[in-house]
């Protein structure tokens, strides 16, 4: 028996599924999930001792690839001087102003550990501050897995087929509308029924949890026009996108300013980080200054803020994007030009380190067309890429992510390996 499947087997006996977090448990594509041991750059090692080339990254995190020197050193250095104070120390005012530096739309920020509280405190402040109820989310999009955000969500909900989750009464999704991606009629339409209910809308600027889908021009711009006329506020959930897709998320990639972001992944550089930061007069109303009561007993964590700001400071070095952006263009082109070779029908789409591959023609713009990718196929270039040495995620709805490691010789061995699994599909 192989050792991943040694492990997979001990860690069903005492682990729902095996994993703390479905999408590792490769349901969907099936076979037995990778049980990882040691990653380094654009590497990770198995159980067996297999070499794979990562494009997951931790799902978004390892920007700078896995186990950079500088962060593993700021980790091991602040680990000494104590795990956790449960008392403010410097380092959170340190990432914070880092923060806010880089993002004008923040000038406040909280820190949490992760992603799934940052989108569950932003929309209590969002509906703490306006004193309404409703919010708006979009199909496909997927803000963590709090209550009233669990309704139709994408990501690993989605790949499992399952709408809304047992266990969410539907008392605690009433308030919750859910409209379609790039559909800013159907949001004009709420507004003008419910406007004065509505206290957010919160959405991902740019989508990576139903693969990556991306704004229709105008879409984001309409919905900022619809938040401001009726008094709602703009969520940007930057959890995926923030300092992945450019120094600015996708609020400087487009120029539209949201009223909270939501951040985590990248800014944590790989340790549990989250943040929901906006206007200082909307901060302003979480405790203790304000009603919206919000906490964590490990929240702005030392250990885990070291590592973010070293991996901020790293990221602000000059052409950073550019570079990363060029890789993760190398690749895409690469892989629809060896898919159009073998005759499959493919697509592929990029911003910054973040990519989507989809097996149908023509890239998609809603969930719907998304759901029409075909899933077998992917399964089977899935495996085969695993087969060669290259970990793609274990899902056809996840977006893929390309690290600073992935040089111009990690991405032609990628590519090599396309070209053949390409020709057995
Ligand atoms: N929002 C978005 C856009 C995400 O991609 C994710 C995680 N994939 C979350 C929220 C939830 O973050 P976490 O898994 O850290 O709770």
């Amino acid at each position: 028996m192989s050792r991943n499947t040694e492990l997979f087997d001990r860690a069903c006996k005492t682990i729902p599924g095996g994993v703390n977090s479905p999408v590792r448990a490769f349901r969907s594509v099936g076979g037995v999930p990778r049980f990882i041991k040691r990653a380094q750059g654009p590497y990770i090692w198995d159980a067996e001792n297999t070499q794979y080339i990562d494009y997951v990254g931790s799902w978004g995190p390892a920007i700078l690839g896995h186990a950079h020197p500088e962060v593993i050193e700021a980790v091991q250095r602040a680990a000494v001087d104590g795990l956790s104070f449960g008392a403010p120390s410097e380092g959170e005012i340190d990432i914070a102003e880092a923060i806010a530096a880089r993002l004008p739309s923040i000038e406040k920020v909280r820190l949490v550990s992760s992603g799934t509280e940052a989108t569950m405190s932003a929309i209590r402040l969002a509906r703490g501050y306006t004193g309404r109820s409703k919010i708006i989310k979009f199909e496909g999009c997927y803000h963590g897995h709090a209550d009233s955000l669990l309704v139709k969500a994408g990501s690993g909900m989605l790949t499992f087929g399952n709408p809304t989750s047992a266990g969410v009464p539907k008392e605690f999704v009433q308030h919750t509308i859910v409209l379609d991606f790039n559909q800013p009629e159907a949001v004009r339409a709420a507004f003008e029924q419910q406007g004065n209910d509505i206290a957010c809308i919160i959405v991902e600027p740019i989508a990576g949890n139903m693969n990556l889908v991306k704004p229709d021009a105008g879409f984001l711009e309409t919905l900022r026009e619809l938040c401001t006329q009726h008094g709602a506020l703009l969520i940007f959930d930057e959890v995926m996108t923030g300092f992945r897709v450019g120094p600015q998320g996708v609020q400087g990639l487009t120029g539209v300013t949201p009223d909270i972001t939501t951040l985590a992944k990248v800014i944590g550089g790989g340790m549990p980080v989250g943040a929901f930061g906006g206007r200082a007069d909307i901060m302003d109303c979480v405790a203790p200054l304000g009603p919206v009561y919000q906490a964590g007993t490990l929240s702005g964590n030392p250990v885990a803020v070291a590592a973010g700001l070293v991996t901020l400071k790293l990221l602000s070095e000059p052409g950073f994007y550019d570079k990363l952006e060029q890789q993760t263009r190398k690749l895409t082109q690469g892989l629809s030009e060896h898919a159009q070779a073998a005759g499959i029908p493919f697509s592929a789409d990029f911003v910054g380190g973040m990519f989507g591959l989809y097996f149908r023609d023509g890239i998609p713009r809603s969930f719907d067309e998304v759901s029409s990718c075909n899933i077998d196929q992917f399964k089977q270039f899935f495996h085969g890429m695993l087969e060669q040495g290259v970990y793609f995620a274990p899902s056809a709805f996840e977006a893929g992510f390309v690290s600073s490691t992935h040089t111009d010789e990690v991405i032609e061995q990628t590519l090599a390996a396309a070209k053949k699994v390409f020709a057995t599909l």
